[in-house]
């Protein structure tokens, strides 16, 4: 069953004819609306029509087209509207295309996440060793070097290196370094644990 076999199912020609406005009278017969004349001569049948005096005729779909001046599909859609049949006159969306496009959003969302929280990370630690270097920094000669002071020192440039660095990397060497960006994760929380926020 095409969407044509269905439209001409489900709505008869007299029907339809009345609705646009063809006058139609006992036993079917219709004014023809394709040629001018007083006494009907345009048999409507339930699956298409006849015009005795002009011989036009088809069936629903052709009638709407010839009416309205319409292609046969501007037909079905017409009539698929107007007699609210809800066909689907358009092909049915193809899952397969939509889940597939949903699946590239879900990843490219899970990507821009997964960088935005290694930027996070490398930002974080460098500010982590920032407040360690002032923090920590000896006042006098004889002050003992605290640990977070030498490693901040040790530390900070790396740190503030990868941080300019993943800014302009594109996406492949982003990716490249996430081993390197979670050894930092692991080490900025080791940092924490053993020696506060600074
Ligand atoms: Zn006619």
């Amino acid at each position: 069953m095409t969407i044509f076999d269905d439209i001409k199912e489900l709505v008869d020609v007299p029907t339809a004819a009345h609705s646009y406005g063809v006058e139609v009278h006992r036993g079917n017969m219709a004014l023809c609306p394709f040629h001018r004349e007083r006494t009907p001569s345009c048999k409507l049948y339930a699956d298409h029509y006849y015009c005795f005096g002009c011989q036009a005729h088809g069936d629903v779909i052709k009638l709407v087209q010839e009416l309205f001046s319409l292609s046969a599909i501007e037909s079905v859609k017409q009539l698929n509207t107007d007699f609210g049949l809800g066909l689907y006159v358009d092909k049915p969306p193809d899952m397969e295309a939509v889940a597939r496009r949903r699946r590239e959003i879900a990843e490219r969302k899970a990507e821009k996440a997964r960088v935005e929280h290694m930027y996070d990370v490398l930002l974080r630690y460098f500010t982590l060793l920032d407040k360690y270097k002032m923090r920590y920094a000896p006042t006098s000669p004889d002050d003992e070097t605290d640990r977070r002071f030498v490693y901040a020192l040790q530390n900070i440039g790396y740190a503030e290196y990868m941080l300019e660095a993943f800014n302009r990397y594109n996406k492949e060497q982003q990716a490249e370094v996430k081993p390197e960006v979670d050894r930092i994760e692991r080490e900025y929380k080791r940092c924490i644990e053993e020696w506060g926020e600074g």
